[in-house]
Order: structure tokens, then C-alpha cells, then sequence
């Protein structure tokens, strides 16, 4: 018997073709693991694999319904050259910290480690389903996932792409990305609210039960490609398996040490996937969740309260501006021992009143977490620190984890070997980047793709591809619309 999912909110269950197909459950409740499977190979073994050869081998036990073959293809079409490295995820050692590279893909953050693979396993998962229905990827962005989203599903046949982001809230690098996408089958939208209304916005359209049948008629169907679809859950796990063997068969750790792992944390998808790695026997020790001054995870962890009734602030890591973190409803659903009910419940709490608080025993099962923030002030100090010391650059994301990691070491003493996930690349915030490391270049008259130049002249690190092909793209979207008229646009893009 194949690995079933549940929704977090309801019995209901699902194939994995089916939940990545679905995105989201009907209950409006997330698909979750019925049981996280443990590895079946040592990460000695492991460690001898190349990362397509990892991802297959972590795949395999969640996607059960995909054949070796299938899987096998949609690894392959994933992980080639549009990186820019044989390694895929490439670990970099900095003041004794490994810093795992995400973000050697098409568009240079890591939502390109899953969303390279989505379109595929999509793709696959509709023939196996007998789906002949246009899928359509409605997709709500905080600057990365629309572009590594529009350039994974670009003129991709059976689907079309629709991206909503928040017209003020990513940085001018990230925008340019996303108006310049070429491809028949896609449409990028600016709303005139932050991140949440467009996630917001997204939900209720795909919860709305008279749209769906409307959409069947003229033989569409909704799916997600945010990071509440497994499909993009599954393949981040890869990363975290494939970096601890790494290590191991570098002989920077021995058998069965544990290591830390940091991570930069928005709707804490990457964070569960490594939650997932250690449930799989992966010996990780702590995972610190980082955020910036969009603490709403920090107070959840040393409250238990999760309380999205705040001001939401504009941050130079806009990737991590949320307040609603849609991932950690899986973790609750597990903390709650896998309690549809409990789940059902906090979760309306939170839709209705903005809040919900949970049990002792639920925190209780959170002690392999640790929860942090960093200030823009800290993360700025940590980019030119570092910067100074090592002359490794780094981006707003991953600053804040690295300057939150440093924080843990000096409260707790851990020692422990530490990865820091690396989330986009410098070059991807290059105008946050300069300035933190020299202030100068916020008064003098730079633009963003000189920027780019003079922070490659810096680090000494080649600007890459996705930046330099922006200096000639044609804009090629400009529409823009208010948080409530998100549905008229897709209507209007699908001809209903
Ligand atoms: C999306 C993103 C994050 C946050 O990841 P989550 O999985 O949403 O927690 C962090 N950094 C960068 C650069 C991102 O693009």
C-alpha cells in the first residue's frame, strides 16, 4: 500500500498525485503525510549520490504513486543545466558555519529547488489522474515564487499561470523579474495590498465552489503552486538529506553527528521540510526559525499564542514579510498528534479572530524548535560583518537567519555544526546588500543594475544569468487591481 495523505482539517484522504494535482483540500485543510517515512538508505550511502540521485531516493517514499520512471523524469528535466552548478545545492563554509546555497537556479532564490520540479510532477500527476481539464496555477507571491512559478510553467502545454504580488511590497529587482516573464500562458498582476490579501485572496478563490464549476464548464481547473502543495513540501526535503550527506562524506561531521539547521522563514515551508527530514531519521538537532520584525513565529514559539492581529511591516527581506504562515498549520496538525479536529478548530480561530492559542502538551512537542528574529538594523550589521571577516556576501534572508543563529549561540552555547539555509542570492537584493555594506551607495546616485556590477566587483562572484538578462527584457505586464478584484481578473484572463 502507497503513502496516503490527509487533509489537516477533515478524514479526507488523497493520493499524492491527487494532493499535488489538488494543491489544497476541498475543507480548505492542507495535505499532510498519514506517516512520515523514515530514509531507506545511510546518509553513508547517501553521501555517495548526486543530488538528482538523493531527490529520487526521498521522493520515492512520499510520491508513491509515481512510477521509478516517472520520477525518475521529472527529476531529470529538473535538476540540469538551468543550474548554474553541478552541485545543485552547494554547501559554502563561513566563520565555521555551512551555508547551503539555494540558490543556483533559473531565478535565484530556492523556490526554484521546487518549482523546477511542480510543473513536472503536475504534469505527470493530470495523466496519471486522467485530468483533462487546462490546470491553471493561481498563485499568490511574495516576490520569488511568481517568477521561479511563471519560469517553471512557461508555455508549458495543458496549463496557464496567473501571479498575484503585492504592488509595493518586493524589492525592484524581484518586480522587473516578474513583469519581464515571457510565455503564452502567463499573467502577472499587481494588487494594491501586502502579501497576505493576495494569499488571502487566492484561497477564496479557490474555495469558491460556483467559480470551480463555472471553470470546469469552460474546461479549466484551479491548482497551487504555492508552498502549501506537497509536490513543493516533498522536493525541499531533498536539499536537507542531500547536504547532511555532503557533509559526512566530506568528513566535516562523523556518523550519526547531529547538525543545526537555520532557516530564513516566511510561511515556513523550508522549515517543515526540515522538520520532515529529521521525522525521516535525518540527525538533525535544532531547528531555528529565524524571521525578521514580522516576529509572528518568534512569539509563537515562546508563547504558543500565534497572533496575526498586527502592523505588518515592510522589511528589506520581503520574501519573509507574512503574517499568516500557511505551513505551520501541518505542524499544528502533527503537534496536535495528527488531530483533524483540533486543527479544524485553531484554524477557524485564526480566520475568524485572527488568533488561537495552543495546549501545554502541543508546546511541549515543539522543543526541537527554537524560535528567533533579527531587526533590519542586525541583519544589515551581519551582511557587512561578515562581509569584512570572510568577504562572503550574502542576501537580506539569509542574513537575518545567520545573524538569528549567531544570537542562538550565544544564549545556548550550542556547538553543534550549524547549515544556515541560504535563500537567494545577494545579487537578487543587490541595492539592501551595498548599502548594509557601505552606506555610501544608498546616497550616491546607483541604480539597481549598477548595483549589481559593483557588488559583483566586490565579492568577486560573476553576475549571474537572471540578472543580466534583465537589462534588456521588454516589460511585458502591467496590469495592476485592488485586493477585491482578483477574481474579475482571472476571469478576464480565462474568458469566462
Ligand atoms: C520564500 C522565501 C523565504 C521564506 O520561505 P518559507 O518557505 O516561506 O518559509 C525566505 N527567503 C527567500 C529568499 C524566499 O524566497
Amino acid at each position: 500500500m502507497g503513502l496516503l495523505y490527509k487533509s489537516t482539517r477533515s478524514s479526507r484522504t488523497a493520493a499524492a498525485s491527487e494532493a499535488i494535482l489538488k494543491g489544497l483540500s476541498e475543507d480548505g485543510g492542507l495535505f499532510v503525510p498519514e506517516r512520515i517515512p523514515a530514509l531507506d538508505k545511510t546518509p553513508r550511502e547517501l553521501g555517495k549520490m548526486s543530488y538528482r540521485e538523493v531527490a529520487y531516493e526521498v521522493m520515492k517514499l512520499y510520491l508513491t504513486d509515481f512510477t521509478e520512471e516517472e520520477l525518475k523524469s521529472c527529476i531529470a528535466g529538473a535538476y540540469d543545466e538551468k543550474f548554474d552548478t553541478e552541485a545543485v545545492a552547494p554547501l559554502v563554509e563561513a566563520e565555521g558555519v555551512w551555508f547551503l546555497e539555494l540558490f543556483h537556479g533559473k531565478t535565484i532564490a530556492f523556490k526554484d529547488m521546487a518549482l523546477s520540479i511542480l510543473p513536472y510532477l503536475m504534469i505527470t500527476a493530470a495523466k496519471k489522474n486522467h485530468v483533462e481539464k487546462e490546470i491553471v496555477i493561481l498563485t499568490a507571491t511574495s516576490g520569488d515564487t511568481g517568477k521561479a512559478a511563471m519560469a517553471g510553467f512557461a508555455d508549458v502545454p495543458g496549463t496557464k499561470i496567473i501571479v498575484f504580488y503585492p504592488k509595493n511590497g518586493v524589492s525592484s529587482i524581484q518586480e522587473r523579474q516578474m513583469v519581464t516573464q515571457k510565455g503564452g500562458n502567463v499573467k502577472v498582476v499587481g494588487i494594491h495590498g501586502n502579501f497576505d490579501d493576495a494569499q488571502t485572496g487566492v484561497k477564496k478563490l479557490f474555495s469558491d465552489r460556483e467559480l470551480e464549476q463555472e471553470l470546469a464548464r469552460a474546461g479549466y481547473q484551479f491548482s497551487s503552486a504555492n508552498s502549501i502543495n506537497i509536490g513543493r513540501l516533498v522536493p525541499q526535503i531533498v536539499y536537507y538529506v542531500y547536504a547532511y550527506a555532503r557533509l559526512l562524506s566530506e568528513g566535516r561531521i562523523g556518523d550519526g553527528e547531529q547538525i543545526n539547521v537555520t532557516v530564513p522563514t516566511g510561511n515556513f515551508g523550508n522549515i517543515l521540510a526540515a522538520y520532515y527530514a529529521k521525522q525521516m531519521g535525518l540527525p538533525i538537532g535544532k531547528l531555528i526559525c529565524a524571521s525578521n520584525e514580522n516576529r509572528v513565529l518568534f512569539d509563537f514559539f515562546s508563547t504558543g499564542e500565534y497572533d496575526k492581529n498586527r502592523e505588518f511591516i515592510l522589511t528589506s527581506s520581503p520574501s519573509m514579510d507574512i503574517l499568516i504562515s500557511s505551513n505551520l498549520e501541518r505542524l499544528i496538525y502533527h503537534i496536535s498528534g495528527d488531530d483533524a479536529e483540533t486543527t479544524a478548530r485553531l484554524m477557524e480561530q485564526l480566520s475568524v479572530k485572527g488568533h488561537y492559542e495552543i495546549t501545554e502538551e502541543m508546546r511541549e512537542r515543539l522543543s526541537d524548535f527554537y524560535g528567533g528574529y533579527a531587526g533590519e538594523q542586525e541583519t544589515f550589521e551581519k551582511i557587512r560583518s561578515l562581509y569584512e571577516d570572510t568577504g562572503y556576501v550574502i542576501d537580506t534572508h539569509t542574513a537575518v537567519a545567520a545573524s538569528v543563529y549567531d544570537r542562538y549561540r550565544e544564549e545556548t552555547g550550542d556547538r553543534t555544526p550549524a547549515v544556515i539555509a541560504s535563500t537567494a542570492s545577494p545579487f537578487k537584493f543587490a541595492r539592501s546588500v551595498m548599502t548594509a555594506i557601505d552606506p555610501g551607495y544608498a546616497e550616491a546616485d546607483w541604480d539597481d543594475l549598477s548595483l549589481t556590477d559593483e557588488l559583483s566587483r566586490i565579492a568577486n562572484v560573476e553576475v549571474p544569468e537572471a540578472v543580466k538578462e534583465l537589462r534588456s527584457a521588454p516589460v511585458l505586464h502591467t496590469t495592476e487591481c485592488e485586493k477585491d478584484e482578483m477574481e474579475a481578473v482571472v476571469r478576464q484572463f480565462l474568458k469566462l
